[in-house]
């Protein structure tokens, strides 16, 4: 039975209220993990105030290396103690502001899973490779690098379906299109690692999710969960989309 995740990327913003997600969460029925991911600098505020709760923290990006002459980078390490579980690699606004290739992400998933904490590998196309028809293409390429070389720990990886012209849109994918892209990502990570592997693996989506369009989203076999930027900054639009979620379930 593949996990069900609802996380909430914040990216460079902090939220007013914390507290009514903390409480919401003892009502959660099924078995969903909740993961919200502040900034760096606010990962043990908010790891100490959900401590105890069903919400998890996560980061926004990591290093590949655990200390050293890296000025500006965090190793896995610290974020162990703050209680991080998860990690977000490979986003596209990494890549395309920050330059980061496949190849980081690779080095990055390699030591990430070398730790505890989960990585959720952020894959997708840009507008004008799906104009073209490439989006397969593109996300098979992405899949290939950073998940190339991988031996173990496999079932520690999450994946992201994130298409570039989607995020921060309020265009997102329509479901077919999410499903046709989730299970085509499933068959790559078939030939990397195996079909029952391949089926354990979570795949979520992300790009413009709101209360709105998540249930249609979820409704889809390969999709199994949402990442979620814009409407996770509103505490009471991201318990909605939990709630969403968790109805779905029952
Ligand atoms: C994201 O940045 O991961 C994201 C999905 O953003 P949004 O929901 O705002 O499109």
């Amino acid at each position: 039975m593949r996990k069900v995740y609802v996380a909430g990327n914040w990216k460079m913003n902090l939220i007013d209220e914390i507290q009514p997600l903390k409480e919401f969460s003892k009502d959660i029925k099924n078995d969903i993990e909740v993961i919200v991911f502040p900034p760096f600098t606010h990962l043990q505020k908010y790891g100490e105030i959900l401590k105890g709760s069903k919400v998890k923290v996560g980061a926004q990006n990591v290093f590949y290396e655990e200390k050293g002459a890296y000025t500006g980078e965090i190793s896995y390490r610290f974020l162990q103690e703050f209680g991080c579980e998860y990690v977000i690699l490979g986003h596209s606004e990494r890549r395309n502001i920050f330059r980061e290739s496949d190849e980081l992400v690779s080095l990055k998933i390699k030591k990430i899973l070398s730790s505890s904490i989960k990585p959720i590998l952020c894959v997708g196309e840009r507008e004008e490779e799906r104009s073209l028809n490439k989006q397969k293409f593109v996300v098979e390429n992405q899949l290939k690098i950073s998940l190339g070389g991988i031996e173990n720990n496999f079932k520690n990886i999450i994946i992201a379906y994130e298409p570039v012209w989607a995020i921060g849109t309020g265009k997102n994918a329509s479901p077919y299109d999410a499903q046709e892209m989730h299970s085509f990502i499933r068959e790559q990570l078939s030939s990397l690692f195996g079909k029952k592997i391949s089926y354990d693996i979570s795949i979520l989506y992300g790009g413009s999710v709101n209360e709105e369009n998540v249930k249609d989203l979820f409704r889809e076999d390969d999709v199994d969960g949402v990442l979620v930027g814009g409407a996770s900054l509103k505490c009471d639009k991201f318990i909605k989309i939990v709630e969403i979620v968790d109805k779905s379930l029952i």
